[in-house]
């Protein structure tokens, strides 16, 4: 997808602070963090979000936790705890047609969320 920002990231056609990369994912800091540590991991491939995941490409989803678990470790968070999160449409707030989970920590947060 051209216009789609983080297609954009994950081509390297625009920068960001990449922390993980492989075949299928990359993982990067988001640009507006909500955390200490904000990073978000999405699929190379453009899924517009959870809802358009098709059989396919399931087997992402593992790899996206156990991303996220590799990640927590090396940003010190697995202990003190995280919060992995996927916003889907409209309601749950997605703002980037392009799957993504949040990876925050370094901070508590409240529940509900608002
Ligand atoms: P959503 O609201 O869709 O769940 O989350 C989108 C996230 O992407 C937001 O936290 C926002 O700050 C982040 N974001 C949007 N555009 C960019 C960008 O160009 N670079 C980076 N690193 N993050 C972005
Ligand atoms: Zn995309």
């Amino acid at each position: 997808m051209q216009d789609c920002v983080f297609c954009l990231i994950s081509n390297k056609k625009i920068p960001s602070e990449i922390v993980y990369e492989d075949d299928e994912l990359i993982a990067f800091k988001d640009n507006n963090p909500e955390a200490p540590v904000h990073i978000l991991i999405i699929p190379k491939k453009h899924i517009p979000s959870l809802m358009e995941l098709n059989d396919c490409d399931m087997h992402l989803m593992p790899k996206i936790f156990d991303t996220a678990r590799k990640l927590a470790r090396e940003f010190k968070i697995d202990k003190s705890g995280f919060r992995l999160v996927c916003n889907c449409g409209k309601d749950g707030g997605q703002s980037v047609g392009h799957m993504h989970f949040h990876l925050l920590g370094g901070r508590a947060f409240k529940w509900p969320p608002g």
